[in-house]
């Protein structure tokens, strides 16, 4: 069997091992600027993208503690996927339904936008658009996916958009014993994240924009963000920090990092994708509450990911050992659709840390007086929606009358987490019961109506 396969000393991904980056130097002095980033993730780079194709004399810099990908955007499970957390409470509200149906559209759209992207910029990033299956794998899943198709119905989304197939329609795109039906919908592409975040660094070098690597901001007020080596002045901040926020001076509690962990097999033989199909590299998962999702990869692999935890006091982690239990448990989920992969080799195990708000509810904002702009918490589901957060930043830094700029999270601040131990009593009580309602889903029992309701409550509250 292929041994575990690290890149030295640091075991970011797999997307990370098969990627060259332009070696980038850290800030040394002084430097003005109009619009200071930090952080160098998809949000920070996106950010500066439009800047520039909106204004290409606008000086930006970014500064990155460590390289451009460090954090979720070069660690992820590479689904460019037209969702967004927190989405079902959008709708929910009277006030907010029509704009969050805006915003939807405008999901989807981007989907397509970072294919544009990518191919008219020369952007290499495996870019697959087969779009996403949800798997029933459960009795009760049968029923949560057709009430979402309903649901979408009801909502003025087509099958255009969500459709249900049967299980003789699923095995034309996947094969998986398990599977009682799925939810499909177009509106996702597969992407190599690291070649997309490494692409976007060489675009945004060659447009002028400075990109610091090793900087970390130790601080950043009005006018200046402090690093160790040199101050950047700069009239707007944006912080696209996610999941790493907790640790700036002032943004304690605004996001809690929690840990997704994922796998990559070795390339599989043609005979294995005979019998499991994803001719399209469409994207799969199911609707388990500790969600598992997947992608076959351009060089024939699967990628795929389960849950991962909080750590106590939000402490971030970014090494995780090859050896650790839960990379078992995501490879037996993985068995357990495709029986077809028992004895394939895992070459890569890796893990990162996702920023979810108090509220679940991804925002992006600015505060002009105050000179700064932000945008994050977009639980899982950043991959995308950190593009149509750079385009909206940018329209509202440079005043632009987009129609991005009123869609419904943009507008409101980080909500503040509670103190520990309370954090992480929620955050544990969630995954236990989430655990909990999935075995007895998956186990074809109906789940416990109480627990789900306790459940529900802390995921929305
Ligand atoms: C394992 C995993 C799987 C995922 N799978 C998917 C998926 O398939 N589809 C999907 O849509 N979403 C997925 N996500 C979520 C998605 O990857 C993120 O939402 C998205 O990448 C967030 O991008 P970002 O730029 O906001 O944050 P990040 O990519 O985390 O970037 C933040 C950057 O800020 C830097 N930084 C932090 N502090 C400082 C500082 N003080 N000074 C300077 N720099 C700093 C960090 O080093 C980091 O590089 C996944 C996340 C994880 C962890």
């Amino acid at each position: 069997m292929p041994k575990v396969d690290e890149s030295p000393g640091q075991n970011i991904s797999f997307w990370h091992t098969t990627t060259s980056q332009t070696p980038l130097t850290p800030l040394a002095g002084d430097i003005e600027v109009d619009v200071a980033i930090v952080g160098g993730g998809f949000t920070g780079l996106w950010t500066a993208y439009y800047l520039k194709s909106l204004d290409p004399g606008l000086g930006v810099a970014i500064v990155e503690a460590n390289f451009p990908g460090y954090g979720a955007s070069g660690r992820n499970g590479g689904w460019a996927v037209g969702e967004m957390a927190g989405m079902a409470t959008r709708f929910a509200d009277p006030e907010t339904r029509e704009s969050a149906i805006r915003l939807q559209r405008a999901l989807f759209d981007t989907v397509d936008e970072i294919g544009r992207v990518a191919r008219e910029e020369g952007i290499d990033c495996h870019y697959a658009k087969g779009g996403t299956i949800n798997l029933a794998t459960a009795p009760i899943h049968v029923e949560h996916l057709q009430a979402e198709v309903a649901h979408w119905a009801s909502l003025g989304f087509g099958e255009e958009d969500f459709r249900w197939l049967e299980a003789d329609e699923i095995a034309k795109r996947v094969r998986s014993p398990k599977a009682r039906g799925a939810l499909f919908s177009p509106h996702c592409a597969a992407i190599h994240p690291f070649r997309l975040v490494s692409g976007l660094v060489d675009v945004l070098l060659g447009q002028g924009v400075q990109i610091f690597s090793e900087t970390p901001a130790i601080r950043f007020e009005k006018d200046k963000v402090s690093t160790p080596n040199g101050n950047i002045k700069a009239s707007m901040i944006v912080q696209a920090t996610e999941a790493y926020t907790d640790s700036l001076p002032g943004r304690r509690r605004q996001l809690l990092p929690f840990y997704s962990m994922m796998i990559a097999t070795e390339p599989l033989s043609q005979e294995i994708w005979d019998e499991i199909g994803l001719a399209a590299r469409e994207t799969f998962g199911d609707p388990r509450r500790m969600v598992i999702y997947g992608q076959r990869t351009a060089d024939d692999r699967i990628a795929f990911g389960a849950r991962g935890g909080y750590q106590f006091g939000s402490r971030i982690r970014s090494e995780f050992s090859p050896e650790e239990k839960v990379f078992e448990e995501t490879r037996q989920s993985l068995e357990e659709l495709f029986p077809v992969l028992k004895g394939v080799g895992v070459t890569h195990r890796w893990g990162g840390a996702l920023g979810i708000p108090r509220d679940w509810r991804p925002v992006v904002g600015i505060d002009r007086q105050a000179g700064k702009a932000w945008a994050g918490g977009y639980v899982g589901e950043g991959v995308a929606a950190t593009n149509l957060a750079g385009r909206t930043l940018a329209d509202l830094i440079l005043e632009q009358d987009s129609p991005r700029v009123d869609l419904a999270w943009v507008g409101a601040s980080f909500g503040t987490w509670e103190p520990e131990p309370l954090r992480w009593l929620g955050i544990s009580i969630m995954n236990r019961l989430g655990d909990r309602l999935d075995g007895q889903e998956l186990a074809g029992a109906s789940p416990s109506r109480a627990l789900s309701s306790v459940y529900d409550w802390i995921v929305k509250k």
